[in-house]
């Protein structure tokens, strides 16, 4: 298969698995997250109708965005972990950052917006393992969270993002992650993303309400050998 039949065949799966679970498939946006390939694919996918776009590392985001900067309507989403010397790069080419996960980080990206009046979209990326090195807030540290950052003047806060566990399964995952939803829901009525599902796990996020999907391989192919 190529691109576009890997594209069209996990739009379908989209496209099924809401179908199955009584939701409207124009109401999930599908992510595709580029990490470790060349700028090249975001080049093929913009050609096929793709406008969001994800990355991982600081670096190949800045990078990449760059490449494509003459694309305006493409939207990169940062979804890795986020350094606070590199919130400035990153907030220069993110629509949206998804993983939010202390003040710190919620400074820093406030910080670099200056006098900028639009508002960056956050999400709060929790952690839904036990391992605090999984990255993510502490689910018993949400709420805190989520105040802070709903002070911070150049951020608005859209709602929750998280990676499922490798030791448990999805559905069970995903659910819990509705639950801290709707804790931040009380907090900030307009926080109504839920950032889930990835190749190995779209169908159970879409199940569980997530609106927002990063889907990688199924969609790109193997990613190519790294460092
Ligand atoms: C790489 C990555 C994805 C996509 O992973 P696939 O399994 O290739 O779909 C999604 N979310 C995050 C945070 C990632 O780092």
């Amino acid at each position: 298969m190529n691109l576009a039949e890997r594209l069209a065949e996990v739009d379908a799966g989209i496209a099924d698995a809401a179908r199955a679970a009584g939701r409207d498939p124009g109401g999930i946006t599908r992510i595709v997250v580029t990490k470790f390939h060349p700028v090249s694919i975001v080049e093929e996918l913009y050609a096929l109708g793709v406008r969001d776009v994800g990355e991982n590392r600081q670096q190949e985001f800045s990078e990449k965005a760059e490449a494509v900067a003459a694309h305006e309507d493409l939207r990169w989403h940062f979804i890795g972990q986020a350094q606070t010397n590199k919130a400035k790069a990153i907030r220069a080419a993110a629509s949206v950052v998804h993983s939010v996960d202390r003040a710190k980080i919620a400074n820093a990206l406030d910080a670099a917006g200056g006098g900028d009046a639009a508002a960056l979209d956050v999400l709060l990326q929790v952690n839904l393992t036990d391992d605090p090195g999984r990255g993510g807030v502490a689910p018993v540290d949400l709420e805190r969270l989520a105040e802070h950052v709903e002070g911070c003047r150049t951020l608005r806060l859209r709602g929750v993002m998280a990676v499922a566990p490798l030791d448990e399964a999805p559905a069970e995952a995903f659910a819990r992650l509705s639950g801290y939803a709707d804790r931040v829901r009380a907090i900030v009525p307009d926080a109504t993303w839920i950032s889930a599902g990835m190749t190995a796990d779209y169908p159970e996020a879409i199940d569980a309400g997530a609106t927002h999907l990063r889907i990688g391989s199924a969609i790109t192919g193997p990613r190519p050998e790294h460092g």
